[in-house]
């Protein structure tokens, strides 16, 4: 096992009618801020549960806030944060809003060009609004840690960031709050979360046995609820594993000590920029070519994940290897995903533009080994194609 540090400041509060604890969480002379998308808390009873459990706090409101947060959007809300001296956000949606708030707590302290909190990093970002969140749409984890993910369309850019500063303070995680999701959301909740430990699981082996377990547990618990969430929209059970494992999968807990990969989601984030695939979308369909493309490298972990987590003992390790691959492509595909460009109707002309984007952001050497080079990156995108 690698050394490492663990920090992790966030307080959950879980469970049914919970919303209702925020009355105790955010400070009683605050000026709020709730920020949330574009309406769906308005439908389902989550914001008037926010606005009873706020009381007679002074709260500002800042709306709109899209899927995939908008660069000049969450500008102009850092703007307001000030306008207004607001000294408490709150968060309520879904991984969009979640990390929208990061970059607007951060924005609205800081004292240069706010574009450079993406482009130099979180390094960049000494201080920044205190937030809570709630969470109704389980699958990114950003509701326990410090990342964030924004997209400006001029550039048809979307960049990460990251700071210690940007944890919520509290979250609270209901999972009634998910029963309004669509299937789409549904599905994504569920992909999501697989991919994020795939990226810290799927890698080489440095004898980080409970992180091992603690991976394949959330693994094959999601190989478990993902379905029963779909056809059982309102079993509280379900949603709540959904919602706990969406959680776990991104908190650090699992990362800690072990090579993390993370080329997937890089090349998932430039899908998601130029062609506007949901963001679990671009994972499902880049993963499984991934995964074929690097199988020579990751190979222990591969056959460690077929035998345990899909249960193949069969064959040599390359068959056992590229029959997990097989089962994690089914498990997306039957879900209801797309795992190939062509199902998103993407064909080989569009990927000279997303390697020139990935150099264009500096994404030339990533993975585990730094070695998923531009050309690496290609193979990828051109297994990623069609089933042919
Ligand atoms: P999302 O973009 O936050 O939400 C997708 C849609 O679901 C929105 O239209 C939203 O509507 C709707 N929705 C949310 N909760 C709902 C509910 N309970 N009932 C009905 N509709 C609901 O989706 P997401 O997958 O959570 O977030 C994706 C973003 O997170 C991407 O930008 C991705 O890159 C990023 N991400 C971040 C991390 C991280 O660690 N920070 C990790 C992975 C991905 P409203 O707008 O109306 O609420
Ligand atoms: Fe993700």
């Amino acid at each position: 096992m690698k050394n490492f540090s663990f920090y992790n400041p966030t307080k959950i509060i879980f469970g049914a009618e919970q919303i209702a604890a925020i009355s105790q969480e955010v400070p009683a002379n605050a000026r709020v801020m709730l920020a949330y998308g574009g309406g769906s808390i308005k439908k389902n009873g989550v914001y008037d549960q926010i606005i009873a459990a706020l009381g007679d706090r002074l709260v500002s409101e800042f709306s709109g806030i899209e899927a995939n947060p908008e660069y000049e959007t969450l500008v102009r809300a850092a703007q307001q944060v000030n306008t207004d001296k607001v000294d408490f956000i709150l968060a309520a949606g879904g991984g969009s809003v979640i990390d929208g708030v990061k970059f607007i707590a951060a924005a609205a302290h800081y004292q240069g060009d706010p574009w450079e909190i993406l482009t130099k990093g979180g390094k960049v970002v000494k201080s920044a609004v205190p937030f809570g969140t709630v969470l109704t749409l389980p699958a990114t984890g950003s509701e326990m840690n410090s990342g964030s993910v924004v997209t400006r369309a001029e550039y048809k850019a979307k960049l990460p960031f990251g700071s210690p500063l940007v944890y919520p303070v509290f979250s609270v995680l209901d999972p009634t709050t998910t029963y309004t999701l669509p299937v789409r959301q549904v599905i994504n909740g569920v992909i999501d979360p697989f991919v994020h430990v795939m990226e810290q699981y799927l890698t080489y082996p440095v004898g980080a046995h409970l992180q091992d377990r603690l991976a394949e547990a959330i693994l094959q618990t999601l190989i478990d609820v993902g379905p029963q969430a779909l056809a059982e929209p309102e079993n509280y059970e379900v949603r709540a594993n959904v919602m706990w494992c969406a959680t776990m999968a991104l908190n650090g807990l699992i990362g800690v000590g072990v090579p993390q990969d993370w080329s997937t989601h890089m090349i998932g984030h430039e899908l998601t920029a130029l062609y506007g695939l949901d963001h679990a979308q671009t994972l499902a369909v880049v993963l499984p070519a991934n995964l074929r493309v690097r199988k020579a490298d990751k190979l222990a972990k591969l056959v460690q994940y077929a035998e345990r987590v899909w249960g193949i003992t069969e064959g040599s390790d390359d068959e056992k290897a590229e029959a997990a691959i097989t089962k994690t492509e089914e498990f997306f595909f039957n879900l209801g995903a797309g795992t190939r460009l062509e199902h998103y109707d993407l064909d080989s002309s569009v990927i000279d533009t997303i390697i020139k984007q990935l150099e264009s952001h500096r994404m030339v050497k990533l993975g585990e080994n730094q070695d998923v080079t531009p050309d690496v990156s290609r193979a990828i995108l051109e297994r990623a194609l069609s089933a042919s």
